[in-house]
């Protein structure tokens, strides 16, 4: 199919975009999701490579883009954002890696929020030319759809430092627990 036909966002009929208590929108399932399920599979609408970002290239980009696709840009969450580093600032804020050293804005994979514990996984399909978001546990119906935004198995002292860029203190079921176990990526592994 020629590319410029194909969709720009695939999205499962089985979530859905609402409210998230205390962090803006969120991506929640509507249906039982079996682990392994493709939830997202999205073209970026902006990509750039990290070796060359510069603020003129970005605002020419965000000016070319369809009139809805500039809108969603402008409303993603930026708690940080100063009026005059806004663009820079909302990009470097919600961009995903895509291939190295590309990073890119993919709106769909920006209504995912953050868990230490997550129950779903990103990733770049060079191939496909897609951002994809794939289950990685079974989620239940009316449970939030979550992606790590920074390394899942470091300690929670770490992770605390990385979410700060996102101006916020994870409240996941790990970073809640004083338990040593739970605050290391020894979690994740079985004896
Ligand atoms: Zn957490």
């Amino acid at each position: 199919m020629d590319p410029d036909l194909e969709l720009l966002a695939e999205i499962s009929g089985a979530v859905e975009v609402r409210p998230s208590p205390g962090k803006g929108k969120g991506t929640f399932a509507k249906e039982f999701v079996p682990k392994g399920t493709r939830l997202i599979s999205e073209r970026p609408i902006l990509r750039m490579s990290s070796n060359y970002f510069n603020d003129e290239t970005l605002k020419k980009m965000v000016q070319n883009l369809p009139t809805t696709e500039r809108r969603d840009f402008e409303d993603l969450h930026c708690p940080i954002c100063q009026p005059e580093q806004a663009l820079r600032q909302k990009y470097i804020m919600n961009h995903f890696s895509l291939s190295v050293p590309q990073i890119g804005i993919c709106l769909q994979g920006s209504r995912i929020n953050h868990s230490c514990l997550p129950n779903a996984y990103s990733s770049w399909n060079d191939k496909k030319d897609r951002f994809m978001i794939h289950a990685i546990a079974d989620i239940q119906e009316g449970d939030e759809v979550t992606i790590s935004y920074c390394d899942a198995l470091a300690t929670k002292d770490m992770r605390s430092k990385w979410l700060e860029v996102y101006q916020f203190s994870c409240e996941c079921a790990a970073c809640r627990t004083t338990d040593q176990i739970s605050n290391s990526g020894k979690r994740f592994t079985k004896e």
